[in-house]
């Protein structure tokens, strides 16, 4: 039987740059790394497109697919389900290729309660101020979306110890480097 690949979950708060982190990655490792495309039931922000960033379904659909056992996990984060396809991932893992998840620290946690095998990754922010400032640069949320996702990293924060890494983004190419070492030892 050929080998499998690995799950790399890759966790933190809203806005610490894991997204980034990750397309960097999957842009140099195209052939090694799979993305993990989540269902969610928010909207579609002005750049994203279905099925490339996530699968944008309804509420009721998703809690259709949660009733019907297709989430590895899922979690509800800022108001809006977001969950990862049991189905997709063992066919990359089965494939011999790597899959990556980006998910919030709730959906890491629920992973390794579950005993799933994984390299688990947490990026966290320089501070709370620098990532609110980098939330409200973003301009993809409200004010009251930006002050909720803020409070929830400071619990998410806490958590952090429960990783088997972490890497603290205050510069996005050494921050990269450090996640490059951890994935591939090099
Ligand atoms: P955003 O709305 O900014 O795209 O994502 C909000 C948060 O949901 C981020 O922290 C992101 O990592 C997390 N997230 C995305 N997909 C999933 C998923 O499948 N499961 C869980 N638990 N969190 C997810």
């Amino acid at each position: 039987m050929s080998k499998k690949g690995r799950l790399i979950v890759i966790t933190g708060p809203s806005g610490v740059g894991k997204t980034t982190l990750i397309k960097k990655l999957l842009n140099n490792y195209k052939n090694d790394i799979i993305f993990s495309i989540s269902y969610t039931s928010r909207s579609a922000r002005k750049d994203e497109a279905n099925g490339i960033d996530y699968y944008f379904i309804s509420k009721k659909e998703f809690e259709n697919r949660i009733k019907d056992n297709r989430f590895l996990e899922y979690a509800l984060v800022h108001d809006n389900y977001y969950g990862t396809d049991k189905n997709q991932v063992e066919e990359v893992l089965l494939s011999g290729k790597d899959c990556i998840l980006d998910i919030d620290v709730q959906g890491g946690l629920n992973l390794m309660s579950k005993n799933i095998n994984a390299i688990y990754i947490f990026i966290a922010p320089p501070s709370i101020t620098i990532l609110r400032e980098r939330l409200l640069k973003r301009y993809t949320d409200t004010i009251d979306v930006i002050e909720k996702r803020v409070m929830n990293a400071e619990e998410e924060l806490k958590e952090k110890d429960n990783y088997h890494y972490i890497i603290l983004n205050d510069n996005i190419d050494k921050a990269y480097n450090e996640l490059k070492t951890i994935i591939f030892n090099k």
